[in-house]
């Protein structure tokens, strides 16, 4: 959430401010704004609505300068308006600042600096931090040769309650930006003779591809030949760079029109690159580079904890099922932001388990550190190589998904889905696992893209169905066992992307209350899979049918129905059930998609949601 851009160096800020905000728009969308410090001053431009606003503005009234800073914003504090928008700055007019996160004390320094004489002309939480750097920069003129503008944003820091990732401008110091961050992202990009300071790596995508990442606790001084970064409590730390490897064709739409549809499209790759060089020499388990814990260490693991928010909680959902079907190992999942919260009581051979497509879900990241905090080893599944929750965890498996612009996680999840498989697969293996049923598992896991991309190919006769259902305004998902995850899952896209009302069930819930919206109005859409509870998904398809429900079914071409039962069928191959919800997730995917687009929703930018869920 809330995307940070700034730029030092020889070139015309504003450029690189802006390109950069387009590339992290996904983060947030509410307002989008920035500061360039000029020898007479700051220019401020700030506009609610998209980038492209902003980018209007700055084309019809340039803002030349070598400094500034950008943003897009996901309000937290005051209403999306101009006088909202970031960059805010100081009452006295010194200091500029862009911030991601939420300042939870902002009331009381807000109250303390009204009686010093500061005045305020937003609602944001933000601007109560600005004017607090203000005022110790004003209070203490004198600093022992220290950097003043550092030493006032590092005392106001050591005040704040909350989480930030912040870039800061100086009148004073017209060619230095100060960065710091607590729990929101924020990366240095190193350049020749330009520096730049951004929110995730693809804001850099045109100038560097050399980082330091910036941990919780940190500040750094960034000018357009140096940089130094030192903690909140004043002791220099000594930075690490890294090479990243951005490519930039890969946050290129192409010839499709919204990044959902691309990545939709783009599943079959995906798939493929969770699974590379990941199965062993005899093809009948997996196996994982960075797990860092041996298979002796494993085997005493006698619980696992599943811990994400979102579509990423989901995947683990899956992962419950396949893990407990498959290495008999129970499992629990929770959400993070529960987890976080409460006092699980948790046995100490435990092994707990994250999952974030960024790699900075600040509640994953906090369930993380507080697994850590009791003793207990924690592994990710991520698909951000270097992201916090990568760095923080002792080990974990990377997707490899490529970057995922569209809000609506697709390729992620699946990728998330597949590696849970391949982990019940590892884990089942070490216990009693046959080597034939685990060469029967590795030769169904082979085959996901292949099925994965049958079923796009059936993307034309799934936009049909669409366009029947795209004006109903509630729908039910319904599934069994490991279908149950994907139900879930599949209200979630459709309300996320089209606003339509949406629930997710096990299939035999829907008498304990569900089935009461059921009408002409509320279509249901049943996830079928043959085996033994066939017959019983069979039934309450036709309790839905006896009480006038359209009923769409997603089912495994084996499934055979009476004539006249199901509206409308969307076959998908036959296979595995390990890998049956990331194949029934597909058309899920695609009927959303379709519906979203069919209601002319901005599918990229849904409404209030953002991409990488930085705030609590
Ligand atoms: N809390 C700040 C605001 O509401 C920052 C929100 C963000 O991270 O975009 O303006």
């Amino acid at each position: 959430m809330c995307g940070i851009v700034g730029y030092v160096g020889a070139h015309n800020a504003s450029d690189y401010l802006l390109d950069g905000l387009k590339r992290l728009e996904y983060r947030g969308y509410d307002s989008a704004g920035m500061a360039v410090l000029t020898p007479d001053g700051y220019r401020l431009a700030r506009k609610t609505g998209r980038v492209s606003n902003l980018a209007t503005a700055v084309q019809s009234a340039p803002m030349p300068g070598r400094v500034g800073i950008s943003h897009t914003r996901w309000a937290t504090h005051g209403g999306v308006t101009e006088a909202n928008a970031h960059p805010h700055i100081s009452s006295d007019g010194v200091f500029a600042i862009v911030h991601n996160g939420v300042i939870e004390n902002y009331a009381n320094m807000k109250n303390f600096l009204l009686q010093k004489g500061y005045t305020f002309s937003s609602q944001t939480d933000t601007e109560a931090l600005v004017n607090l750097i203000a005022y110790h920069y004003a209070k203490e003129p004198e600093n022992n040769g220290k950097n003043r503008f550092v030493e006032s944003v590092r005392k106001a820091l050591l005040h704040v309650q909350g989480t930030y990732g912040i870039a800061v401008l100086c009148k004073d110091h017209p060619g230095e930006i100060v960065a710091a961050r607590k729990g929101s992202p924020l990366i240095i990009g190193l350049g020749d003779n330009e520096n730049l300071i951004a929110s995730d790596a693809s804001a850099l995508a045109l100038k560097t591809s050399r980082v330091i990442y910036l941990k919780d606790g940190e500040l750094a001084l960034v000018s357009d030949r140096s940089h130094r970064v030192i903690t909140t409590d004043d002791e220099t730390v000594q930075t690490v760079v890294h090479q990243i490897e951005i490519g930039l064709e890969e946050y290129e739409l192409g010839d499709f029109r919204h990044y959902m549809e691309k990545e939709i499209f783009e599943q079959p790759t995906a798939l493929h690159n969770a699974m590379r060089g990941r199965f062993s020499d005899d093809s009948s388990t997996a196996r994982f580079g960075g797990l860092n814990i041996d298979p002796h260490e494993l085997r005493q693991i006698d619980r696992i904890l599943l811990c994400a928010c979102g579509t990423a909680w989901h995947a683990c959902l899956v992962t419950e099922y396949l893990i407990e079907k498959y290495a008999r190992i129970p499992v629990e999942v929770e959400y993070a932001s529960e987890f976080r919260y409460r006092n699980s009581p948790l046995d100490k051979n435990t092994l707990v388990v994250v999952i974030s497509q960024s790699g900075e879900t600040i509640d994953t990241l906090a369930a993380l550190r507080e697994a850590k905090r009791k003793g207990f080893k924690v592994m990710a599944i991520t698909n951000v190589v270097g992201s916090t929750i990568a760095r923080e965890v002792d080990g974990g498996v990377y997707q490899h998904a490529g970057p995922e612009i569209g809000v609506a996680s697709t390729k992620a999840f699946t990728s998330q889905v597949l590696i849970g498989a391949m982990i019940a697969l590892y884990l089942g293996r070490l216990r009693d696992m046959s080597y034939s049923d685990g060469v029967a598992f590795v030769e169904a896991l082979k085959m996901t893209p292949d099925l994965v991309s049958e079923v796009l190919n059936i993307s034309d006769k799934i936009h049909a169905i669409a366009k029947n259902y795209a004006h109903y305004e509630d729908f039910l998902f319904l599934g069994r066992q490991n279908m149950f995850p994907i139900a879930l899952e599949g209200a979630l896209k459709l309300k996320e992307i089209s606003y339509v009302h949406a629930e997710g069930y096990p299939a035999a819930e829907m008498k304990h209350g569900p089935i009461a919206l059921v009408s002409e109005k509320c279509p249901s859409l049943f996830l079928v899979t043959d085996g033994e509870i066939f017959s019983k998904t069979l039934s309450n398809i036709q309790e839905v049918k006896a009480r006038k429900g359209k009923v769409i079914v997603i089912a495994s071409d084996c499934c055979e129905f009476p004539d006249g039962l199901v509206d409308d069928l969307i076959q998908i191959p036959s296979c595995h059930d390990a890998i049956q919800p990331v194949i029934a997730s597909i058309p899920v995917q695609l009927l959303s998609y379709y519906i979203a687009v069919e209601r002319g929703c901005d599918v990229d930018k849904p409404r209030n949601l953002a991409k990488s869920v930085t705030v609590e």
